[in-house]
Order: structure tokens, then sequence, then C-alpha cells
């Protein structure tokens, strides 16, 4: 694993609420080498296939999924927390290792047999990831592969989400 990624992760305890170890990712952000290294990262793990499209999900998802998507010569197509899409959207219910959300997507943002990679910071519980896999399979989207930069193993979030494609950069 990338020791210097790892390095700079900052373990933030009971953030949002007690009980939490929040990954605070941005002393990587704030870093140009790692920042940099971070998405090349992700980049490499989708670099075998011919990606139409990134989907990233609302937050901090974006700040990688778009330069990914960049780099991959893809589109990019955010999931978004509910209420903040203007257009006609479809949008999937899920819990969280800290609360209950809705996220939504842009009815026509992926076109049946789009080949998307899936882009999220974090997987904890899979709840966020498992919606947003939804979400693409009722548009019809060809999921190539789903990659996070941290996976907190322990909470077993792979089993949540349907697909045989997981990737994480650091495994805790
Ligand atoms: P989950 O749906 O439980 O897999 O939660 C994943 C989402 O919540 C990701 O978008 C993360 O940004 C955020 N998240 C959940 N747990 C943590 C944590 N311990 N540290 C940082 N972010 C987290």
């Amino acid at each position: 694993m990338p020791q210097a990624l790892i390095d700079a992760i900052r373990d933030v305890q009971d953030f949002p609420k007690p009980g939490i170890i929040f990954k605070d990712i941005t002393p990587i952000l704030g870093d140009h080498a790692l920042l940099q290294r971070s998405i090349d990262l992700l980049v490499e793990k989708a670099s075998d296939h011919q990606i139409d499209k990134v989907v990233a999900i609302d937050a901090r998802g974006f700040i990688f999924g778009a330069p990914v998507a960049l780099a991959l010569g893809a589109g990019f197509t955010p999931v978004r927390k509910k209420g903040k899409l203007p257009w006609k959207t479809y949008e999937e219910a899920y819990s969280l290792e800290y609360g209950e959300n809705i996220v939504e997507i842009h009815q026509d943002a992926i076109k049946p047999g789009d080949k998307v990679l899936l882009v999220d910071d974090l997987l904890a519980t899979g709840g966020t990831a498992a919606a947003a896999v939804k979400l693409l399979e009722k548009l019809g989207a060809d999921i190539v592969s789903v990659s996070f930069l941290i996976e907190l193993s322990f909470l077993n979030g792979r089993g949540k989400i349907n697909h045989p494609k997981i990737n994480s950069i650091i495994t805790y």
C-alpha cells in the first residue's frame, strides 16, 4: 500500500458522532504530490478498460472523480444528495455509518450500456456505494468497477455492494 498516503491520513476521534473514527483526507488533498499520487493510483486501477463515464458520490468523491475522468478520457457524472440536482432524477435511500440519506442521479446522465467507473473517497458500511450502484443499474450502466481511495474492511461494506469488481487503494 502507498505508505506516504497512509501516513498523511489523519484519524479524528468521535467525528461527526461519538464512536466514529473519521479518516481525514485533507492532508492528502493539500499536498500536490500526494493528491497526484492518489489520482494516479485510482486511474491505474481502471486503465485496462475503456470508460465512458466516471460517476462519483457527493461530496468527497467529486474531488477524485473529475480528475480521474479527465485522465481516463471519460465524462463525469455526479451522484448527489437529495435536492441538489436540477433536472429529472432517480433517487435511492440508504443508511450510512453515521446517519441516513437519499442520493439522486439525473435520469439522462448515463446511456444504457455506457461503461462506468464508480468512485468514492471511502468505503465504510457500503450503503452509499450500494445506493449509487442501484441508481446506475436503473439507468442500464455497464459498471466496470467500483473504486475507493480508502476501505474500512472491518465494516464489511463490500458485502453490501452488488458488484464483483471492487478496488481500494488503502485498506484498514
Ligand atoms: P458508507 O455508506 O457507510 O460506506 O459511508 C461512506 C461515505 O461516508 C463516504 O462517502 C465517506 O465519505 C463517508 N464516511 C463514512 N465513514 C467515514 C469515516 N470513518 N471517515 C471518513 N468518511 C467516512
